[in-house]
């Protein structure tokens, strides 16, 4: 097992001792898991002219791609193989718009650098796992929202006090995943810092906190996350540095779809599923649901 695992693992552990509880203990502080929401399942076959819905119809499921290691946005339950999170939320309420009940959603796990490719080749119907859109990407793939606004921070260990900020990274390691944003903008822009490239930014965490790396960087939605599972351990830096507008990925070429998960979203966010899908995710790393970002329908 990774440092990390066991960490996550034996704070699983505490946290149920601590819900059994002593009689006369007080609750345990701190955000609470909320509710999650049920979603509406829309009958029939609501969107009609999109190939990949009707090729998940012929199958019987949505295949959607997600993340598994990114705690309150994208993480499996490597017991139950059950996955939760924001972005899973994000997943099972447009699914549901769709006519696709929770149990007939199939979530993979795809690393960010393999996405544009899993979309292309149609190993996933849609993407739902802190995915940046821009311009580049848009060439290969389509992008339903934005659904959330992040930025890119850094996290240190808890006893780190020089870096504050990107420009403290010149000479120093610095861990992202590869084929991501964050990854590239330090490759750019920071060109002094000595970046290293995993497959997965737990891979990076699990660096940090074994001295091999000074720094992770991804977006504050991630390293919140990290950071609010082993607060002792580890911190943010600094103030974020870019900003990362999350879309659904889609096909490039299935515009019903794309469009179709644009309604979805909005609908969600209308009728309070959003937030309270963040609250009950998200929303336990620390930061309070922000306003839902205007959806682009490109
Ligand atoms: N949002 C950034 C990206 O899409 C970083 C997070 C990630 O790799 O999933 O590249």
């Amino acid at each position: 097992m990774t440092v990390v695992k066991r960490a996550l693992a034996a704070l699983a552990a505490l946290a149920v001792l601590a819900a059994c509880g002593k009689p006369g203990t007080p609750p345990p502080k701190g955000p609470q898991p909320g509710a999650l929401p049920g979603y509406q399942v829309r009958t029939g076959a609501p969107v009609n002219g999109s190939p990949t819905l009707d090729a998940a119809r012929g199958r019987g499921h949505l295949v959607v791609g997600a993340k598994e290691d990114q705690p309150y946005l994208g993480q499996k339950n490597p017991a139950t193989g059950t996955y939760s999170g924001f972005d899973i939320e994000i997943a099972r309420m447009v699914a549901a718009s769709l006519g696709f009940g929770p149990d007939r959603i199939e979530f993979r796990t795809i690393a960010s650098a393999n996405r544009e490719t899993a979309l292309q080749n149609g190993q996933v119907d849609y993407y739902v796992g802190t995915y940046t859109i821009n311009d580049n990407r848009k060439k290969l793939v389509g992008f339903a929202g934005p659904y959330f606004i992040a930025g890119q921070s850094l996290l240190v260990r808890r006893s780190n006090d020089s870096i504050h900020g990107p420009q403290d990274l010149a000479g120093r390691k610095v861990c992202s995943a590869a084929g991501s944003t964050p990854y590239q903008r330090i490759e750019k822009d920071y060109p002094k810092a000595r970046l290293v490239g995993y497959d997965t930014y737990s891979a990076c965490v699990d660096n940090l906190v074994t001295g091999q790396v000074d720094a992770v960087t991804t977006d504050n939605a991630i390293l919140q996350g990290y950071a609010a599972k082993a607060p002792d351990e580890m911190k943010i830096a600094g103030e974020p540095f870019s900003k990362e507008p999350y879309g659904i990925g889609t096909p490039r070429n299935d515009t019903v779809l794309r469009l179709a998960l644009d309604d979805a979203l909005a609908a969600h966010e209308q009728n309070g599923d959003w937030k309270k899908a963040y609250d009950a995710t998200l929303g336990l790393s620390g930061v309070p649901a922000p306003t839902p970002p205007p959806i682009d329908r490109y």
